[in-house]
């Protein structure tokens, strides 16, 4: 198995995220980059850099205002007077359709508004550097798939399924398994995303949501009391010609292994109908009982026969990295995931 990875996505280091109003310290940290190694380790194979991607790339996911947004904000932000340490918005552009954002303003903290999310996208000076680069991993992992590989991961960091098209949230920039599902659909591939992360895939859903030429699927905890609150509900079937085209199989807190491979089979029914030709995981591993967000009690021999069931779908697997923070067993975690998919 090739594992697609750079170090300059160790760059992005943020101090804090706001949770309930307070500042906390980030559990995306770059420490999370070593112990995912070492679960890489574990499974053997090699790890490969990938090439730099530009803008051409990332805008098959993203819009351009918000890339040249990106591109600038650090900068721009440093020569605001008396303002924080990193942007952070005061403002926001709702988006219900009662209060739709109608103009884009100039002023960088309008734009903060307007672009960030929520209080868990910190964004420091190198933070954008290590969001293209893991986008970067992402990107190459998709190549590498083209190339007949049957199993590749990307170890992505920072993770990128809370990013939508114009949109930073909830530790991600860009939206890796998104940029990767377009890389390949646009070279024929049929690609179904499944996305195992403990928290619903909301920048994914939205980046595909109109379309139905990939299919979103995400089994998460129920979001009436989880991150990311207002998505990630069994209504979201799609839209236009994406009705459908999009399964959200919201679990409670809590769930353990038995109830979580019965909602697995019920989304490899869907995959099946699809009949993708590649699978692309959205592979969270903060469905971990040791997680600090404490979602779902996942173990670690309970990874390996989710990577089993997922296997027995018999399709190549692009293994994208998402969520999953530090506990003691996030390595072996990650070991055992990737030991059950190549089962
Ligand atoms: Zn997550």
């Amino acid at each position: 198995m090739i594992t697609v990875f750079d170090d300059i996505q160790r760059l992005h280091n943020p101090p804090s995220f706001i949770v309930a109003g307070k500042p906390k310290p980030l559990p995306e940290r770059p420490e999370r980059i070593d112990m995912l190694l070492e679960g890489v380790k574990r499974s053997g194979g090699t790890i490969v850099a990938p090439p730099a991607i530009g803008n051409e790339t990332l805008s098959l996911v993203h819009d351009a205002r918000y890339l040249a947004f990106m591109d600038t904000l650090w900068e721009r932000w440093q020569r605001l007077p008396d303002a924080a340490d990193y942007p952070l918005p005061n403002i926001h552009a709702l988006g219900r359709p009662s209060l739709a954002p109608v103009g884009y303003p100039d002023s960088v903290v309008g734009q903060c508004g307007y672009h960030l999310g929520d209080g868990s996208c910190p964004i420091m000076d190198k933070t954008w550097e290590a969001a293209r680069a893991s986008a970067a991993s992402a990107a190459h992992a998709a190549s590498l798939m083209l190339e007949g590989e049957r199993m590749v991961y990307a170890l992505c960091r920072p993770p990128g399924h809370h990013a939508a098209s114009d949109v930073a949230a909830g530790f991600c920039y860009v939206n890796n398994s998104g940029l990767a599902a377009e890389i390949l659909t646009r070279a024929g591939k049929r690609v179904a995303i499944l996305d195992i992360d403990v928290h619903h895939g909301n920048g994914t859903e939205a980046i595909f949501y109109d379309r139905a030429d990939i299919l979103t699927v995400s089994l998460h905890a129920d979001t009436k009391r989880f991150y990311p609150f207002f998505w990630g509900y069994p209504q979201e079937t799609g839209r236009g010609e994406g009705e459908g085209f999009n399964l959200n199989l919201p679990l409670p807190r809590g769930t353990k292994i038995d109830d979580y491979r019965a909602a697995l089979a019920e989304a490899f029914k869907r995959i099946a109908a699809f009949r993708p030709t590649l699978l692309l995981i959205a592979a969270g591993l903060d469905i971990s009982i040791d997680d600090p967000f404490q979602g779902f009690a996942i173990t670690t021999a309970d990874f390996a026969t989710i990577g089993r069931d997922i296997a027995a779908l018999k399709l190549p697997m692009l293994v994208v990295q998402e969520g999953g923070y530090p506990s003691a067993s996030l390595g072996a975690n990650l070991a055992s995931l990737l030991e059950g998919l190549r089962s």
